[in-house]
């Protein structure tokens, strides 16, 4: 079985799509935020549940769309732990596993393009990244790179693989899709039959101008893709109010808690989870409960009991009403608590909402409810 293999023109990039054919739990590798809709239809197309978003590395020429897709999507995202991708939710270590279905991808640290740089194993396949292309090889000159550590990588880890594998690289610049490792071995122009010493003065001689978008790509990636500062909504400033710590937009409170810093607490009403749907993350403290709109006379204890000692809070509510009242209950309780602007209604069809408290509805839910 092969991955479905898509292109982005703009950036020569190879993405990949794998799944588990009884589950329909599916992978993805090396997405380009660019190809966001094109990678949703292909899900749709396929019927696939996206269950993780995976980087070979920290790329230099084109943003990711992990962040997005986990968001859309309900993917966790993967990255190498060398990398510095803090957003992603899974550091990955030389070794470590992936389940999707009742497969499994495997990954491999090879630096040598980046130090963290991965490829990644599944069957008889290798995605390589930019660690090893079809004829060649990424770059060594930036970005931590070293053509020492990238000889090691291809000789003693890639060429080490069966003969066999499928190798299926981060990019090409010549319309070749495939190729296998023996194929590599014998006759990849920089490293085969090349020493170290041949490898390394090969790379050195290379020259290559900056990546066009380096400046732009690269910190984006180390958040996953998201550039929140496009959008007002997406601001990741705190709007000073009185009576509680601040207002946040959805994007700051997901990241906070993403990264663990704040807990996500969703004031509406039993009846209103049940009714709209839930949101997956938040530990559910109604501020009021329906019918009738009585308030929750449990409120203070289920709160402090969902907000672990050193960590913000940040409610949510539907329209940012319920929410507000409670960031200030909370605060004369002793926490640190936030207003998400805008709530669970956001309006999905602005694309800086979609992204953020957009995704937490979707996990569960269809994308609209009336
Ligand atoms: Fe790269």
């Amino acid at each position: 079985m092969n991955p479905i293999q898509l292109f982005d023109t703009a950036s020569s990039t190879y993405t990949y799509m794998l799944f588990d054919t009884a589950t329909r739990e599916a992978v993805i590798i090396d997405p380009v935020d660019t190809q966001l809709e094109r990678d949703l239809q292909v899900l749709r197309d396929n019927g696939l549940k996206l269950v993780w978003s995976l980087e070979t590395h920290a790329h230099a020429d084109h943003i990711t769309s992990a962040g997005q897709l986990a968001e859309l999507a309900g993917a966790k995202t993967a990255a190498p732990a060398g990398c510095g991708i803090e957003t992603a939710a899974v550091q990955l270590n030389d070794g470590d596993t992936l389940n999707f279905g009742s497969e499994q991808i495997r990954a491999l640290h090879t630096p040598g393009h980046t130090a963290g740089s991965m490829c990644f194993v599944w069957r008889g396949h290798v995605f390589t990244g930019d660690t090893l292309l079809i004829n060649g090889c990424g770059r060594t000159d930036f970005q931590s790179g070293s053509a020492e550590a990238l000889y090691h990588s291809l000789t003693q880890v890639l060429f080490k693989l069966p003969d066999d594998t499928t190798v299926w690289p981060g990019h090409d610049y010549q319309g070749k899709t495939s190729s296998t490792i023996g194929a590599e071995k014998a006759g990849n122009a920089r490293v085969a039959g090349k020493t170290l010493e041949e490898f390394v003065a090969i790379m050195e001689a290379l020259h290559l101008p900056p990546p066009k978008r380096i400046a732009e790509a690269v910190p984006a990636n180390l958040h996953g893709g998201l550039r929140h500062d496009a959008h007002p909504a997406n601001s990741l400033q705190v709007q000073p109010v009185s009576g509680y710590a601040g207002d946040i937009s959805p994007a700051l409170a997901w990241r906070w808690v993403q990264s663990d810093e704040a807990v996500l607490v969703d004031v509406r009403s039993d009846a209103e989870r049940a009714w709209v749907g839930f949101v997956p993350d938040a530990a559910a403290v109604a501020w009021k409960q329906w019918p009738g709109m009585v308030s929750n006379p449990n409120f203070d204890a289920e709160l402090l009991a969902a907000v672990p000692v050193g960590k913000k809070v940040v409610l949510l509510c539907r329209s940012g009403v319920r929410s507000i009242a409670a960031a200030k209950r909370a605060t004369e309780l002793g926490l640190v608590a936030y207003n998400i602007l805008e709530g669970f209604e956001g309006d999905p069809d602005s694309h800086a909402q979609r992204g953020h408290l957009g995704g937490w509805r979707l996990r569960g839910l269809p994308w609209r409810q009336s």
